[in-house]
């Protein structure tokens, strides 16, 4: 511990001299530390504080019931690195350098949510399960620690590592359990309900069958994206039926439900007399159906990919439920403001702080979400979306704005065609327009490299490109 705090002191102490004076804590103990975490492909309505009709999910419920549940979360994106890139900077997928790539782009340019709590005196910390999140993608930004060690492929595509809730969870707690006096930002990245939906033997089995509307048994699919069937990368075996592939998925998350509630309950012991900040969210979520889409993500920005839970928890926060539009753009400046540090100069989110501890009323919004092809806007209960199918070539980074769809959300989660918004498009248009650079992705690591090359997946001395992850699967 001595060595830890050996090592802060001279960060302190420079910070004034960089210019980071304002951001240095006067008092570093007189701040709560923050608890951020991420379930990769986490439909909302798959927790039982959003509606699951099962109890499955105890941990995250019990964080629901003391933090404040908010019903209409839009993630930026619904592909892994683009919103977790917006998750860390406030700003949305084509704003930042990553863009809607999904592990060749990287985050170059801008201020993270690590770098301004690093610059104020925290202890930070990231812990993640997601090839696409590695180093190189430039998440580890502002984190002391980042540990990005995967240890297995996925059962269909042995070159995608990840690893699962409790390997990446125990190291978490291994860092709590060793934390000094002052306070920390730690950021937990949990795999588990991305497919292939494989829980543990324990959890296997717990759900059964879950119904989705299509009951008969869907086909396999050749590709690892598509409708009407399983996507390639998803197949379970020989086995067929949607209910089936559904209860896997919530086995997953209750199994990843666990090892939340561990982690949060870490965290509170941990943080010092000043409490912890909770923030509890998905990267995006999931189709389980929905309009012939069954088990994939990435594919566009409908309500079933781009809502996402999402709970703040705060010893002054008012616990309840609300129904205001909000984005992962707002998880940043809603941190820091929560914890009492200075806000990110440049973002496009929108402090929950005021709302989430009085109420405070949010200005009316548009909320954008993004994949390759396809960019959509949230604004009340409608939805507009240009693109509206995957670009044929992804690396254009292009939307055909021509093709403009609008919808109103009805209850159920379920959308229906409405008149094109055409506010909504011409906002659209804008945004899309004035999209950032995209920036290459760093090489990856040697060691990496020698892993796929022995699983076969490289030639033993080919050029070293990481194999691009396809961008609906991850
Ligand atoms: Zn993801």
């Amino acid at each position: 511990m001595a060595s830890r705090r050996s090592l802060l002191r001279p960060i302190l102490l420079v910070a004034p001299l960089l210019g980071l004076a304002g951001c240095a804590l006067d008092e570093p103990t007189a701040h709560p530390s923050v608890l951020l975490v991420t379930v990769d492909t986490l439909r909302a309505d798959y927790l039982h504080s959003y509606g699951f009709p099962l109890e499955t999910t105890p941990h995250i419920d019990a964080l629901a019931e003391r933090g404040v549940v908010f019903e209409r979360a839009i993630a930026a994106a619904t592909l892994t690195a683009p919103a977790h890139a917006s998750i860390m900077t406030g700003l949305y997928a084509r704003q930042h350098s990553i863009g809607v790539r999904n592990g060749d782009t990287r985050l170059e340019g801008v201020t993270t949510l690590a770098e301004q709590f690093l610059a104020a005196g925290y202890e930070t910390a990231a812990f993640v399960s997601n090839v696409v999140l590695r180093r190189r993608t430039g998440l580890d930004r502002g984190f002391e620690s980042y540990d990005d060690e995967l240890v297995r492929g996925e059962i269909n595509r042995k070159a995608y590592f990840e690893r699962n809730a409790a390997d990446t969870g125990r190291l978490a707690l291994q860092w709590l359990g060793e934390r000094s006096e002052r306070p920390f930002f730690l950021w937990v990245h949990l795999q588990d309900p991305h497919g292939p939906y494989t829980p543990p033997d324990e959890w296997r089995g717990r759900v059964g069958e879950h119904p989705l509307r299509v009951t008969r048994p869907l086909k396999l699919l050749s590709d690892n994206i598509g409708p009407t069937g399983i996507p390639a990368y998803q197949a379970l075996g020989e086995e067929r039926l949607p209910a089936v592939y559904a209860a896997r998925y919530a086995e997953e998350i209750m199994y990843a439900d666990v090892w939340v509630g561990k982690v949060v309950a870490a965290a509170e012991q941990a943080s010092g007399e000043y409490g912890l900040v909770t923030l509890f969210t998905a990267d995006h979520g999931e189709s389980m159906g929905e309009r012939g889409w069954f088990f994939q993500h990435g594919q566009s920005t409908t309500p079933d990919l781009a809502r996402v839970p999402f709970i703040v928890s705060a010893p002054d926060v008012e616990p309840g439920r609300l129904a205001d539009l909000v984005s992962h753009v707002d998880v940043a400046p809603t941190l820091l403001e929560l914890a009492g540090v200075p806000a990110i100069a440049q973002s496009s989110g929108t402090s929950l702080a005021g709302l989430v501890r009085t109420r405070e009323a949010l200005p009316e919004r548009t909320l954008y979400c993004d994949t390759d092809g396809e960019a959509g806007a949230y604004q009340g209960s409608r939805f507009t979306r240009v693109g509206g199918s995957i670009a044929s070539d992804r690396m254009t980074d292009v939307v055909r704005p021509l093709q403009v769809e609008s919808f109103r959300i009805i209850e159920g989660g379920v959308w229906q065609s409405d008149d094109v918004d055409v506010v909504a498009r011409e906002a659209l248009v804008r945004y899309i327009e004035a999209r950032a650079p995209l920036v290459a992705a760093d090489q990856m690591d040697p060691e990496h490299i020698e892993r796929l090359r022995a699983l076969g997946y490289l030639p033993p001395d080919g050029a070293a490109n990481e194999p691009t992850p396809a961008p609906y699967a991850d």
